[in-house]
């Protein structure tokens, strides 16, 4: 390339799709020039990435912080999912440009460095053999491999399960379906949703829990430290 990058591959969007492919790439030695138009939060190139313009590119490790995301980061429903100027709004890392629109309807998507992964459930459930096997041109067996790579990576364990779940799970046995320990899907039967949310607040199925004095916030009440 004639800019100033060397790269033998640029991938545009360094979302779910994008930043898996520049890691699995990198890692065999190939060079990767990933382009990003939304924000990269937690990064000391771009410390306020929505009102300064910050560096070019960021390749090194030692940029990424931690304390720059979670004060980046808040548990406002509008300072993040706010469509026009919310942090994980679909659209350039510059606010004084307007959010992206998708001819043809909305589609809940974030930009930025991690993509709409910047704001997912982190449901990870395998897809079942009969959604494969003679449609695709490869068999639920030879996905195996892989999925057991991706859960070991990300990494996926059962879902925290409240009394909603236990209700379904009772309904479950009752109709004779078995727990599926695992993540093998080749046998009928029930499960708890596989996830690669981290450990929620232990104390969340405590009926004396006092979420006020224990400062828990989010979706998993985890505490803030
Ligand atoms: C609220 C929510 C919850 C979800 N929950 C789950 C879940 O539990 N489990 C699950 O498997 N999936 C979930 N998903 C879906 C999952 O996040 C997406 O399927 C996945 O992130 C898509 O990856 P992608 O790389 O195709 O696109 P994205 O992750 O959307 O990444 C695309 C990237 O490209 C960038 N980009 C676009 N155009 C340009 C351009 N011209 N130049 C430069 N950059 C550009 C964007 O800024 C963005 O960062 C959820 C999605 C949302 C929104």
């Amino acid at each position: 390339m004639t800019n100033g990058y060397d790269a033998d591959v640029i991938i545009i969007g360094a979302g779910g799709g994008g930043a898996v492919v520049a890691k699995e790439l990198g890692e065999k030695g190939i060079k990767v020039l990933v382009i990003e138009a939304g924000p990269w939060y937690g990064n000391k190139q771009w410390p306020e990435p929505n009102s300064s313009q910050g560096a070019a590119s960021s390749s090194s490790y030692d940029d990424l912080s931690i304390d720059l995301l979670k004060a980046s980061f808040t548990d406002l429903e509008d300072d993040m999912n706010n469509r026009v100027n919310g942090k994980l709004r679909w659209g350039p890392a510059n606010r004084e440009l307007p959010p992206w629109q998708r001819i043809g309807g909305q589609v809940w998507q974030n930009s930025g460095v991690g993509g709409s992964t910047l704001h997912y459930f982190g449901n990870s459930p395998r897809a079942i053999p009969q959604a494969i096997d003679n449609i695709w041109p490869i068999n639920y067996n030879e996905l195996v491999p892989y999925y057991e790579r991706v859960e070991a990576a990300l990494p996926v364990n059962p879902a925290p399960v409240t009394a909603k779940e236990e209700l379904f799970y009772y309904g479950a046995r009752k109709a004779g379906w078995s727990n599926l320990e695992g993540k093998e899907l080749s046998t009928p039967g029930y499960r708890t949703q596989p996830n690669a949310i981290l450990r929620p607040n232990p104390s969340i199925n405590d009926p004396f829990f006092d979420i006020q004095s224990n400062r828990s916030v989010g979706c998993t009440l985890r505490v803030i430290v």
